[in-house]
């Protein structure tokens, strides 16, 4: 999706007169890209309309960069399509939040807890699950192997049947123990019925919860609209987790459905394993659609990571030495599967040859091991010229070729060069999306 959106933008970009007719066959590029991700026609033709809208031709004097000033208008309304207008419901630290989750079984429910609950234990927050689903056999074991692996306390029970009453149980105690995140896994159904939102509705009285995360499979498209609104009229859902965007032609149709219906997406499931699993904001997500990078989620990452603030200093003022680079690749191991890191920065993707997983992965291992050989003032001061002789001292130390130093080297350079040109963006470091959008 994000590909063909780019094609359709570069298309018109390289167009010598940008008129009208280039601007509407533009569109109707976007247009066709966006139905196959199934998002609903009406979105589609409100996005043309408001492009088109905001594009005045005749007062676009004949400086005006008319193809920034479209390319912006665009990336502006595709964030639009995905905004749900309304804010998450916000966390309080040092107080019980109580979190209950819901959806269809099958879903990710669980699998979407547990990520949560870790997600916000590795930022400090004293979390634990309660299992309330005792409609889906085995469904105990399943949160307790999970909930285990990532060390989360939990409550559950295998002959318990009363799901309100075990959500009370384990509610309760977790609040003596002053936790300040507690999540309730209910059960789903396999259709919307009758019982599972009275269940749901029991539920929600009975914890009182402060806040309720409809979990959404993606895979469904446009479809989520009419299931977000029937679980939103029956529970008062606070937030949206949509799974499995990992690999579903839909997902586009189900992102702007939910957004349709008000309530805001906070997460993303891109997965099956622990980490596949993003705080969604929009601006990052279409950066990211459309290759433009991530700069503002990276930034955040970085900041919560508490990576070396100079290193942010001197990203942000565009000098980049091959120690930073060192630094960023170590830190960014931390953060979770590098191959999702790698997607938040396109450049950084064109610096793996294989792009992505385990090769890319493969690949970073044996930069830090080059970097590992250098010396100090190799690392620190970018005017040293890699002469032969140094390349073959630290592919000899690193025990590789000395073409890997050479390609460890240009690759700097091309980063260095993004860098650069990242620091001279004023606004970039409020994570001002506007900005790389109108950069195109
Ligand atoms: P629940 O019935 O709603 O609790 O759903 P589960 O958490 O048991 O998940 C159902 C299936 O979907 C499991 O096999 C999960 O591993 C899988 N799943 C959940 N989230 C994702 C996701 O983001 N991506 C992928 N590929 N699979 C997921
Ligand atoms: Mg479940």
């Amino acid at each position: 999706l994000g590909k063909r959106i780019n094609r359709a933008i570069r298309l018109m970009s390289d167009a010598t007169v940008i008129d009208e007719a280039v601007v509407k066959e533009m569109l109707n590029e976007i247009a066709k890209a966006l139905l196959e991700a199934d998002v609903n026609i009406k979105y589609v033709a409100q996005l043309k309309n408001r492009v088109l809208n905001r594009v005045k031709f005749e007062e676009l004097a004949a400086g005006v960069n008319k193809r920034k000033m479209i390319q912006g208008a665009v990336v502006d309304e595709l964030c639009a399509l995905l905004d749900s207008g309304r804010d998450p419901v916000p966390l309080k630290k040092g107080k019980p939040n109580v979190i209950m989750f819901v959806g269809l079984q099958g879903n990710g429910k669980t699998t979407s807890c547990v990520k949560y609950a870790h997600y916000h234990q590795r930022k400090g927050w004293k979390t634990a699950l309660v299992c309330a689903d005792t409609f889906r056999a085995g469904a105990f074991d399943q949160l307790k192997q999970n909930a285990t692996k990532a060390r989360i306390p939990f409550y559950g029970s295998y002959t318990e049947t009363d799901p309100v009453k075990l959500a009370i149980e384990g509610v309760n105690r977790f609040k003596l123990d002053k936790f300040e995140l507690i999540i309730v896994d209910t059960s789903g159904r396999h259709k919307q019925e009758k019982a599972l939102f009275e269940e749901m509705e029991q539920m929600s009285e009975a914890v009182n919860p402060n806040d309720v995360i409809f979990v959404m499979d993606s895979s469904i498209g446009q479809a989520a609209e009419d299931q977000a609104k029937a679980f939103r009229s029956s529970v008062s859902v606070g937030s949206v987790i949509v799974t499995k965007l990992d690999g579903h032609a839909k997902g586009g149709g189900a992102l702007s459905a939910v957004s349709g219906t008000g309530s805001p997406i906070t997460f993303i499931g891109i997965g099956e394993h622990m980490t596949d699993f993003e705080p969604f904001n929009t601006q990052s997500f279409v950066g990211r659609l459309l290759g433009l990078g991530d700069i503002s989620g990276l930034m955040n990452m970085i900041n919560e990571a508490d990576i070396d603030k100079d290193v942010y200093e001197r990203i942000a003022e565009g000098h980049f030495t091959l120690r930073d680079m060192r630094d960023q690749f170590e830190n960014i191991g931390k953060l979770g599967p590098l191959s999702s890191v790698m997607t938040m920065l396109p450049h950084m993707q064109n610096l793996l040859p294989a792009g992505k997983g385990k090769e890319g992965e493969e690949r970073v291992k044996q930069f830090m091991v080059i970097m590992d050989s250098m010396t100090d003032a190799e690392l620190d001061n970018p005017k040293i010229q890699f002469t032969t002789e140094r390349e073959m001292r630290v592919a000899r130390g690193a025990g590789v070729f000395p073409t890997d130093v050479r390609m460890l080297l240009k690759q700097h350079k091309e980063f260095a060069g993004v860098v650069e040109k990242m620091g001279s963006m004023k606004g970039l470091k409020n994570g001002n999306m506007n900005m790389l959008g109108k950069e195109l």
